[in-house]
Parts: structure tokens; C-alpha cells; sequence
């Protein structure tokens, strides 16, 4: 590890001592002499001396000696009695100023010693590990860099489909000389996404431990720096750092911290995290990625990030880290169970039935918890009744923070995504149903279904966006249908289908009453002055019109919902009961569910 310079008080002896060498030699070109009292009266008496000057406690002046040259002296006062006393006997006598040494020092040395001290201190402190001025700049990931990092892949449970993602990752750090001569490219930045606890920052640890490279981590807070100019120096020396100990990982947590899109604060953004950002995406610009460096980061919050950050050749490679669904749950349990003592009858998937929601982080908490409710219970092994509690414990904290859905709630979920993928999969024309899920994801969505079109779309018939709508509505027409009451977990679902009836009539002229024109005119009425009400180049009556297509339009396809979810009821409820026990089914799944 390279030395730096560090701040030490014996820079200040030092500096101190260099001082009183120069005063002395200043002194000795000037040099006064000082001479007994005695002496000086003696002068006096000789006429010797020819210039006097009289101070409260000395009498400096100049005198010819015997040569006739002037010579400077000093000497020191005696009492003005007792100096006529002795100056009748051949004495010698002098006075003496008593040593003002000590007086000196506290007076003088030893304030500044301490404010010098208190310095150190502050410095200390306010630079983490490296105090003084010299190492300001210079990167906290030093001490964060570690060389041998003992997790390891399979510390990491639940998160298997990001793992695979990864495992090539490691494979290029292993050995980079092997990839790069095939010619291979390789990502230069990988971005980890997922809610918080899920094990973004242990997934990133264990490639790093897996493949035995040295690990820069640091946190997107952490470069932000109270001194303006420091984030940036950081972010340059992060890299020449890592640059030397290639191949190897720079792993930027919390990136949202450091990489919110510029230029949106009210204050007219931060300069400070503005001019870091900046270099970070110089610094990634600037790497080739053949020298071995990975860049990694982790966010739960990519929809601020930067869109500068996700262009290609910068995190262009984004890893999804999902909350773990009911298998995930039990695998992570027993990652944590390994090091606690437990009871041989314990069900683990029961456990991870009576856990929907919870994360790795959750689920780590849970494991000790239980074990601390086992101690003090002066148990010798960690049961069932232990984890129970727990559980109860853990769920009553994520409840107040609106974190888990309980089991009414989680019912409807079920049933209302199961109210889409159904209605999608009568409809011809329709995306195919990936997967269902009613784990929740982000704030506002508890459950969601997934559909991915098998080719690129250019244009769309009337029919197929018709039965689009019709599959954004079944979701509701599946609660309305079972629970003979609907929530307000639609309105999403309303608002795209509404966007997309709009449209169709505004735009494509696919509705029945208004015929083939175009109503959409006002659109550019949002680049005039806003305050002014918007232009429409139709009628007040044609207004009237299209709010009634819409409208219509949206209840008829409605009702095909609704027809289509009556007709399969048994499907519908089938198809909810093992979504509420899997949490996630997949397309194969559900296909045999529509056969069965
Ligand atoms: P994130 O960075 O996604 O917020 P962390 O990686 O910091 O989450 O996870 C915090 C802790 O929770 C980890 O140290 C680990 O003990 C536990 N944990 C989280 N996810 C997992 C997982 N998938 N498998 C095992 N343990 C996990
Ligand atoms: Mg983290
Ligand atoms: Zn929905």
C-alpha cells in the first residue's frame, strides 16, 4: 500500500526548532554584548560610552572600545541605591532578570499546543482514517477494499435467475486474458436492482468472493463530499486505484444517492453531486473494460437515476434482485439456520408459508431473532414456537411500514391477476402470459402479470386492441365476479385502458358514432402558454361525443371480461388457489391450467 503523507505534530517541533536556529543566527550578525553593571558604570566613568537607552529592566547602548570601534551592549539594571553602594568597592556586580521561561511556556506554548492538538483532532475525525489535508482527497475505498472476501455464491439464496446472470461475470474476472482473446465483450457496468434487503450488496460480495478478486466498495452517499471538488477527486482516484489492482470490482452502493437525474432539484440541483456524477461517467467512458475492472452498483430506486448512467457502455447491464418468493424464502432460511442450532422437527416450508414479503434482510432478522427467543428461554435448540414468535414480531414492524399484504388483500391479488392472465388467454391476439405474480413489487404494485410479445409490433388491428383493453379490465371483472366487490387496485389498469380507448378513437378513427376522423389536435396546445384552456378544433357537442365512445367502449370490453371469467369461473378459482400457494406460476402452468 502506498505511504502518504500524513499530518504529525512533529512537523510542528520541526518547524518550531528551524525558527529558533534562524533567530539566533539573525541575532548573532547583530551581535549586543552583555556586560556586569559594574562594568557599565566603570565605562560610564571612562567616558566610554556614547549612546544610552534606558528600559525598565535593562540599559542597552554603544560604546568605543579600546580599537575606537563601536560595539553594542546590554546589560542589566541594578538598584539605583544599592548600585552607589557597591560602586565605592572593587566588586563585580550584575543584575539578573529572572527566567521568564516558564511563564512563557503557559502562557504561549502551551495554549497553542493544545489548539494544535484539538486540531489533529477535528481533522481526524471529519477524514475518517486519514487524517490531515494531504489525504483529504484521497479514496475511503482503501479501507473498504478487501482482498479476501469470504462469501460465497451460496450464501446467497432466492435470487437464482440473477446469479446465473452473474456467473459469466465471474467467469471473465477468473481469467479476463481468456475472454478478451476470443475477442469476447464484456459489460462494463452492471447495475443491481431490486427492493431494499433482497441481497444486492451480498450477490456483489460473493462474485467478488467467488472469484477471489480484490472488492472496492463504497457508497453513492460517500461521495458526496461536504467539500466541493472532493466527490469528483474521489471518483478519479477510485478508479486509478482499482486500475492497479486488476482484475478486480468497484462496487458502487446506493448509486442513487450519487446518480439522481441532473438538474432536478427545486434549489436548481446539487453542483457538488452534479460535478461527481460527471466524473463518474468520465471515468466509465474513459475504462476499457479488457484491463479487468467490473463496475457494479446497486439501486432500489432506478426510475431517478440519471438516464446518462443506463446509456450503453455504462450501465447498460441491469440485473433484476427480486423479493424471493415462497421456495426462495425456505432456501434463504436454511443459508441462515446453518450457523444456529435447530430443532430436528422443524418445517421450514411451513415457515416460509407464514413469511409472504419478506426479503433476505427480513428473513436473516427472523433466524436471529428466534434464536435470541430460544436463549432466553433457556432452550438448547431453535423450534417452531421460537420462530412463531418471531414471525409475529417481524411482521407487526413491516406492517407499520406497509410492507407486507395481509391475507384478505393477498386473496384479491390472486384473483384479480388471475382475472387478467385468464381473459388474456382467451383473447386471440393477446401477449402470451409469461408469469403471475402476487409477490408486490415497488410501492404501488401488489401482485402483476406478466406478458411478453413474441415479436416486435408495428401496427396493431382494432381487435387486438380491443381485446388489450379487455385484459386490462379482467382484472377488476374477476374481483367484481368473486368477491362481488371491486378495490382500488385497478386504477392503473383503468387509466392505461382509458389511454388506450382514447386513442382509438381520437387518433386511429376506430369508433362506431364519430367514423374514420382525427380528434387529437389539442395536442399541441401543450406547447402554447399553459394557463389558457385548451384548443380543440371540434364542437362542444363532438367533445360530448367521444367521452360517451370512450366510455361505451370501456364497458362493452368490460363486459367481454367479465363474460369470459364467468364462463371459466372453475379456472379462475383453481388458477387463484395455486397462485396463493406458489406466490408465482409460470406460462406452462398456466396452460395446463386452462387444459386441466
Ligand atoms: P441489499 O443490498 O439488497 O439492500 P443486502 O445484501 O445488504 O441487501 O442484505 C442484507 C442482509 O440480508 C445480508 O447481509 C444477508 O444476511 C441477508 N440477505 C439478504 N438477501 C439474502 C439472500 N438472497 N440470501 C441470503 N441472505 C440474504
Ligand atoms: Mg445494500
Ligand atoms: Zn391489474
Amino acid at each position: 500500500m502506498e505511504k502518504h503523507h500524513k499530518f504529525s505534530v512533529w512537523y510542528v517541533f520541526l518547524g518550531i526548532w528551524v525558527v529558533l536556529i534562524a533567530q539566533n543566527y539573525i541575532q548573532s550578525m547583530f551581535k549586543i554584548e552583555t556586560i556586569p553593571y559594574s562594568q557599565f558604570l566603570n565605562e560610564l566613568k571612562d567616558g566610554k560610552v556614547t549612546e544610552l537607552a534606558i528600559k525598565e529592566n535593562t540599559i542597552q547602548g554603544t560604546m568605543t572600545d579600546k580599537n575606537g570601534a563601536h560595539q553594542q551592549f546590554r546589560t542589566v539594571r541594578v538598584e539605583p541605591e544599592l548600585s552607589k553602594m557597591l560602586g565605592q568597592y572593587p566588586v563585580v556586580f550584575k543584575g539578573e532578570i529572572q527566567s521568564t521561561f516558564l511563564r512563557d511556556l503557559f502562557s504561549w506554548i502551551f495554549p497553542l499546543a493544545l489548539f494544535i492538538g484539538i486540531w489533529y483532532l477535528f481533522m481526524k475525525r471529519m477524514s475518517g482514517q486519514q487524517p490531515g489535508f494531504m489525504s483529504l482527497g484521497k479514496n475511503k475505498s482503501k479501507i473498504y477494499m478487501e482482498n479476501e472476501l469470504n462469501v460465497r455464491f451460496d450464501d446467497v439464496a432466492g435470487v437464482d435467475e440473477a446469479k446465473q446472470e452473474l456467473v459469466e461475470i465471474m467467469d471473465f474476472l477468473k481469467d479476463p486474458g481468456k475472454f478478451t482473446d476470443i475477442g469476447g465483450k464484456i459489460p462494463k457496468g452492471i447495475l443491481l436492482v431490486g427492493p431494499p434487503g433482497t441481497g444486492k450488496t451480498l450477490l456483489a460480495k460473493a462474485v467478488a468472493g467467488e472469484s477471489g478478486v480484490p472488492f472496492f466498495s463504497l457508497s453513492g452517499s460517500e461521495f458526496v463530499e461536504m467539500f466541493v471538488g472532493l466527490g469528483a477527486a474521489r471518483v478519479r482516484d477510485l478508479f486509478v486505484q482499482a486500475k492497479q489492482k486488476a482484475p478486480c470490482i468497484i462496487f458502487i452502493d446506493e448509486l442513487d444517492a450519487l446518480g439522481k437525474a441532473r438538474g432536478l432539484g427545486l434549489t436548481g440541483g446539487h453542483d457538488e453531486r452534479e460535478q461527481t456524477l460527471n466524473q463518474l461517467l468520465v471515468e466509465m467512458d474513459g475504462f476499457d473494460p479488457k484491463v479487468g475492472v467490473i463496475l457494479m452498483a446497486a439501486t432500489n430506486r432506478p426510475e431517478i437515476l440519471d438516464p446518462a448512467l443506463l446509456r450503453p457502455g455504462r450501465f447498460d447491464r441491469h440485473i433484476l434482485v427480486d423479493r424471493p418468493d415462497k421456495k426462495g424464502r425456505a432456501e434463504i432460511l436454511l443459508v441462515h439456520m446453518k450457523n444456529i442450532k435447530i430443532d430436528e422437527n422443524l418445517n421450514v416450508e411451513a415457515l416460509s408459508n407464514m413469511t409472504p414479503g419478506m426479503v433476505g434482510a427480513d428473513l436473516a432478522n427472523l433466524v436471529n431473532e428466534a434464536a435470541l427467543l430460544a436463549v432466553r428461554g433457556g432452550k438448547k435448540t431453535v423450534g417452531m414456537a421460537e420462530f412463531e414468535e418471531a414471525v409475529e414480531r417481524i411482521v407487526a414492524g413491516l406492517e407499520k411500514k406497509n410492507r407486507l399484504i395481509n391475507k384478505r388483500e393477498r386473496e384479491i391479488v390472486a384473483y384479480h391477476e388471475m382475472g387478467h392472465a385468464l381473459v388474456a388467454l382467451s383473447l386471440p391476439g393477446t401477449d402470451p402470459v409469461q408469469k403471475i405474480t402476487i409477490i408486490p413489487r415497488g410501492i404501488a404494485a401488489l401482485g402483476y402479470t406478466m406478458q411478453v410479445p413474441t415479436e416486435d409490433r408495428f401496427l396493431m388491428s382494432k381487435t387486438e386492441l380491443l381485446n388489450k383493453i379487455a385484459t386490462l379490465l379482467g382484472g377488476r371483472a374477476s374481483e367484481e365476479i368473486i368477491f362481488e366487490d371491486v378495490s382500488t387496485g385497478a386504477h392503473n389498469d383503468l387509466s392505461k385502458a382509458t389511454d388506450i380507448a382514447k386513442s382509438m378513437i381520437k387518433e386511429y378513427g376506430m369508433s362506431k358514432g364519430l367514423g374514420q376522423v382525427y380528434l387529437a389536435h389539442e395536442k399541441r396546445a401543450q406547447f402554447l402558454a399553459t394557463g389558457l384552456p385548451e384548443q380543440t378544433d371540434y364542437s362542444e357537442a363532438t367533445a360530448q361525443a367521444i367521452d360517451i365512445e370512450i366510455r361505451d367502449l370501456i364497458t362493452e370490453q368490460y363486459n367481454v371480461a367479465r363474460t369470459i371469467l364467468k364462463d371459466q369461473r372453475r379456472i379462475l378459482e383453481t388458477g387463484a388457489k395455486l397462485l396463493l400457494e406458489k406466490e408465482k406460476i409460470d406460462g406452462n402452468e398456466i396452460k395446463a391450467l386452462l387444459n386441466s
